[in-house]
């Protein structure tokens, strides 16, 4: 119950033993479909550019960014966390000049200073992280976010990987132009192959580029060969991850996108209500509190680290610290996928209990 992996279902562990086959191969073309299929229901959109990036979290998310930025651009990323950080350090990479948009560690943006820094600075493109899990904070209001950037004809990418498949996201709905989340959260799936989805209109800046993204890997041009209708090599996919993402996506349609909004919901409301009735308090205001990753309080007096030793010595049980500005404030307490079930919460209750006696 940390931040991620979360753990993996039985059924997602078990499609991992299937004996590979090539990455040409029909069957495989075949399973290629599916996952990309899934993952636009998974993700709420009809992009058609929806595809499992080879990787972890941070390849899809170099992949929104670094083909998506081009030299000279300007990138509006905030500040409210370690994964804007990130994405800041990536944006400079890809030859984008960064300018922020401020909220304090453990707030939301802000839309009236996302409004005030369009005005001052007209970026091109504009980031910002859905799902905290530095923080535990929600960004609430998206659709109010894409709509200033859309206002001054910027793009918006959303870090994705803490809410895919665990709270609410409407892709299009909302107005997001590119997404990217990683499968080890709430879709509880191994690292190695992460979502990525670009609509059209981000897709045209991308394939009219003057100058090359600097990776040859992540260049969404040349993947456009494989994962698009021609799929012709490009590079050798991680065929077990990709076997692993299509039951894991399969689980979230089986079990419905929304239902499994409500079951985080109701399982992390359960965690949260637990935490309040011990006297401890949750970081982030009900507003944007974030069922995914619940960002508990360390009580006056308790050695945080201390706490945490206990609960895995004594209950094999992960949980995190926090990082940055909220290292040593708070417990971080993952409440992901499979992993969101309420035997774990009445197993953590007891676990973090004994660690605070
Ligand atoms: N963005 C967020 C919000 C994350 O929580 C993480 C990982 O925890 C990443 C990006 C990077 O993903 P990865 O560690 O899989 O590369």
């Amino acid at each position: 119950m940390g931040p991620g992996p979360s753990d993996v279902h039985p059924r997602v562990l078990r499609a991992m033993s299937t004996p590979l086959v090539g990455h040409l191969d029909p069957s495989f073309i075949e399973i290629m479909d599916d996952v990309q299929e899934l993952m636009r229901y998974t993700f709420r959109t009809d992009n058609q550019w929806t595809i499992p990036v080879s990787g972890t979290g941070s390849a899809s998310m170099e992949a929104a960014i670094g083909n998506l930025v081009e030299p000279g651009d300007t990138v509006l990323v905030p500040t409210n966390g370690y994964f804007g950080g990130r994405m800041e350090s990536m944006a400079e990479r890809a030859g984008g000049s960064v300018v922020h948009v401020d909220a304090p560690w453990g707030k939301p943006l802000d839309p009236a200073d996302v409004q005030d820094a369009f005005d001052e600075h007209q970026p091109d493109v504009f980031g910002f992280v859905h799902a905290e899990t530095s923080t535990g904070v929600k960004q609430p209001n998206v659709p109010e976010l894409t709509s200033i950037a859309h206002d001054h004809d910027a793009y918006v990418v959303a870090d994705c990987v803490t809410s895919l498949g665990g709270v609410e996201l409407e892709v299009d709905d909302w107005g997001i132009d590119v997404a990217y989340s990683g499968p080890q959260k709430c879709l509880s799936c191994p690292p190695g192959a992460s979502p990525l989805t670009l609509n059209d209109r981000a897709m045209d800046k991308v394939l009219s580029r003057e100058e090359a993204p600097r990776s040859w890997y992540l260049d969404l041009s040349l993947l456009e060969g494989y994962w698009g209708d021609d799929r012709s090599y490009h590079h050798t996919a991680p065929i077990t991850n990709v076997y692993a993402i299509r039951e894991a996506l399969r689980l979230v349609a089986e079990e419905g996108i929304e239902d499994r909004w409500e079951r985080h919901r109701r399982v992390a409301g359960a965690l949260k209500a637990g935490v309040e009735a011990m006297g401890l308090g949750l970081n982030p205001e009900d507003d944007y509190w974030l069922p995914s990753l619940n960002a508990v309080l360390v009580p006056d007096g308790v050695d945080a680290g201390a706490a945490i030793d206990y609960v895995l010595d004594h209950y094999d049980l992960e949980i995190a610290g926090g990082l940055g500005a909220l290292a040593g404030d708070i417990f971080r307490i993952g409440c992901m996928g499979y992993s969101a079930q309420s035997e774990n919460v009445a197993f953590l209750m007891t676990a973090l209990g004994e660690a605070l006696e």
